[in-house]
């Protein structure tokens, strides 16, 4: 007698997760606290689970739109009782790299900062080697325009999805402050363009001084600084090498949001556009759209050809 293999369909478009293990240490942005972080492969349909594993029983939570329990300055996610701050991060590196499955072990209550941008989680993943795994990638495609708004005048914010075959990115950000002002506050980013590494994973997330000073205070922001954020007093960087990208404030943003949406589980086919959309705006517009289900389906591609643009030829697989 002999099993029968499970049916592998070469074309399809396929989940991916590492290939091998890698590890970093880092300081958590919020708490400055030491905190090893080890990404590990999983099996398909896993999706993205943090791992508490300082915990004397270590804790699992998967990342999912209802999760996200705190939007407060970063993302966090919980179980009810444990928790992970600031993944945003490392989700939007996942979510530029096509990566389906992981385990993310964590020896801390928040992801290490790193260099403030999702460029370092990049080359991790990346250096650990990305694999197809033998089951077809899963999508949400977004049929149906979602809106979510709130405030109106110089409070108004926005952010939306509406049907696209693809995902592109659009933000505009509105700060007044005269280093952010003399450099563009709108982007448009074409996932298809497969730039992700290149134009969008070095910026880094910023901050001004005042509200550092007053972030210390209350014990946040304990790990921040020039090594991992763009930092502003009232007229000017204070960061010695300057900007990376020209437009790196709202570039940050388009990281922010893809680390943001990332948590739904599985990539969007849509166009987000958002106007001074943060965290928590995020967060609502994805528990909008799963609030629809005449909004979206769920679709993979048994050719991959058929796929859209960028998703094919995401990080190399090897
Ligand atoms: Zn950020």
């Amino acid at each position: 007698m002999f099993r029968r293999a499970e049916t592998y369909n070469p074309r399809m478009l396929a989940q991916r997760t590492l290939k091998s293990l890698t590890k970093a240490v880092g300081v958590g942005l919020h708490s400055g606290q030491r905190v090893e972080l080890t990404l590990r492969p999983a099996a398909p349909d896993t999706g993205i689970v943090f791992r508490r594993v300082d915990l004397s029983v270590p804790v699992e939570i998967k990342v999912n739109a209802e999760a996200v329990s705190d939007t407060r300055l970063a993302s966090t996610i919980s179980n009810g009782g444990a928790k992970v701050h600031t993944i945003e991060h490392l989700m939007s590196a996942c979510a530029g790299l096509g990566l389906d499955n992981l385990y993310v072990d964590i020896t801390a209550e928040e992801v290490p900062i790193l260099d403030g941008s999702s460029a370092s989680f990049v080359y991790l993943l990346q250096s650990a080697g990305i694999v197809m795994q033998n089951a077809p990638k899963r999508f949400i495609r977004v049929t149906q325009p979602v809106e979510v708004r709130e405030g109106e005048g110089r409070g108004l914010k926005w952010a939306r999805l509406d049907p696209f075959h693809g995902y592109k990115l659009a933000f505009e950000i509105e700060f007044d402050h005269p280093a952010v002002t003399s450099t563009g506050q709108r982007v448009e980013f074409d996932f298809g363009s497969g730039q992700y590494a290149r134009e969008i994973a070095r910026a880094r997330t910023f901050g001004f001084t005042r509200d550092v000073e007053m972030m210390r205070s209350n014990g946040l922001a304990m790990g921040g600084g020039l090594d991992n954020a763009i930092v502003m007093d009232d007229v000017k960087v204070l960061n010695a090498d300057g900007l990376r990208y020209q437009d790196e404030f709202v570039k940050h943003k388009i990281l922010d949001a893809m680390g943001d949406l990332y948590v739904v589980g599985k990539p969007l086919l849509a166009a987000y556009s958002a106007f001074r959309s943060g965290h928590a705006m995020n967060n609502q517009l994805l528990r909008a759209l799963l609030a629809r289900p005449d909004a979206y389906e769920i679709v993979s591609f048994s050719q991959e050809r058929e796929a859209p643009r960028g998703f094919t030829q995401l990080a190399p697989a090897w």
